[in-house]
């Protein structure tokens, strides 16, 4: 397989632009496109990188293609069924596409097979780590597909992240990154029940928080959200309640897809679905805390 040096990235969005940056940090020709051409035409100029609103152009200059858009639907409809062209119809044979944006691993494994009919590699590679790790390049990227393609694209990603996993064959890298956010909102939703719970009762949240770093229930949640997000009410972590929403509702459809009992995963994803539908998708993910806290005051009050 040929070289990588023009990569075509699609959606600018939070993670998009810092992970596209520091592609062009490390001297990758980084053509920019985005549903909202402002967003990509504000990278190219900030970044001395291009951008384009011709998906077909693209698709004909770039080695490579990353799509870092909001689900997989998004992903299949720019490669295969977009308005403006499909991109995978202008891409060179030997092109790869690397999906980074967090997908249902079903779906990924039908893209994939789309794709190869059409000699087109994919390779999923989702991220954690948020908004500040996509900035200084130290996300931690779990990838999945047919070794020959990860060979090829492990160089580039490890300009975006530090720890690189190779998961397993296509659609791997997605399942882990569901089942991951599983983890992260379930401790979230647990560290916020505890707080609303101790602070009803007369413990002080953030002394309660404090307690809880330097004890057995400490998480990511417990470090890094409730004081600094929740409790402070800044309420900025960069990450929408909808995209958690979403993620939390592939790990529990997964389960039931490949028919593993799996309740916790189905409480989880209703109270996030409950939450989002109450505050709308674009609210950052913390506010879901206040949401929950007021809901069991009326709860209580009834
Ligand atoms: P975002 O909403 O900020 O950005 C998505 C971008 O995609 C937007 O610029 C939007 O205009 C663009 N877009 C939407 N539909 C499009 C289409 N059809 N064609 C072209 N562009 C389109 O989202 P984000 O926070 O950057 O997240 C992107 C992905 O990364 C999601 O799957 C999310 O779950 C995942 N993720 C986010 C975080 C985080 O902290 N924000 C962390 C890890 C993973």
């Amino acid at each position: 397989m040929s070289e990588i040096s023009t990569i075509g990235f699609i959606g600018l969005g939070n993670m998009g632009v810092p992970m596209a940056a520091n592609l062009v940090r490390a001297g990758y020709d980084v053509i920019a496109f985005d549903l909202d051409p402002a967003r990509a035409q504000t990278f190219a100029t900030d970044h001395a990188a291009r951008a384009t609103t011709d998906l077909a152009e693209l698709g004909r200059s770039a080695d490579a293609v990353i799509t870092m858009l909001p689900t997989g639907k998004e992903v299949r409809e720019v490669l295969l069924t977009a308005q403006a062209g499909a991109l995978a119809a202008h891409l060179k044979p030997e092109a790869c596409v690397i999906d980074m944006s967090s997908a249902d691993p079903v779906g990924t494994r039908a893209l994939g097979q789309d794709l190869a009919a059409r000699k087109i590699a994919l390779v999923d590679a989702p991220v954690s780590g948020g908004v500040p790790r996509a900035r200084d390049g130290s996300l931690a990227i779990m990838i999945g597909g047919d070794a020959e393609a990860v060979a090829k694209v492990k160089p580039l990603l490890s300009n975006m992240g530090q720890k690189l996993f190779e998961v397993g064959g296509l659609g791997c890298g997605h399942a882990m990154k569901a089942l991951n956010n599983f983890l992260a909102a379930t401790s979230f939703a647990a560290a916020c029940e505890a707080v609303a719970i101790g602070r009803r009762f007369g413990l002080d949240p953030a002394a309660m928080t404090d307690v809880i770093n330097v004890s057995t229930g400490r998480s990511f949640a417990s470090e890094n959200l409730i004081k600094q997000h929740v409790l402070s009410g800044a309420f900025g972590t960069g990450f929408a309640l909808g995209l958690l929403a979403k993620d939390v509702g592939i790990a529990a459809d997964l389960a039931e897809q490949i028919g593993m009992d799996a309740p916790v995963g189905q409480l989880i994803r209703d109270m996030w679905a409950e939450a989002r539908d109450a505050l709308g998708v674009d609210q950052d993910h913390t506010r879901a805390a206040s949401h929950w806290e007021r809901r069991a005051a009326r709860q209580a009050a009834e």
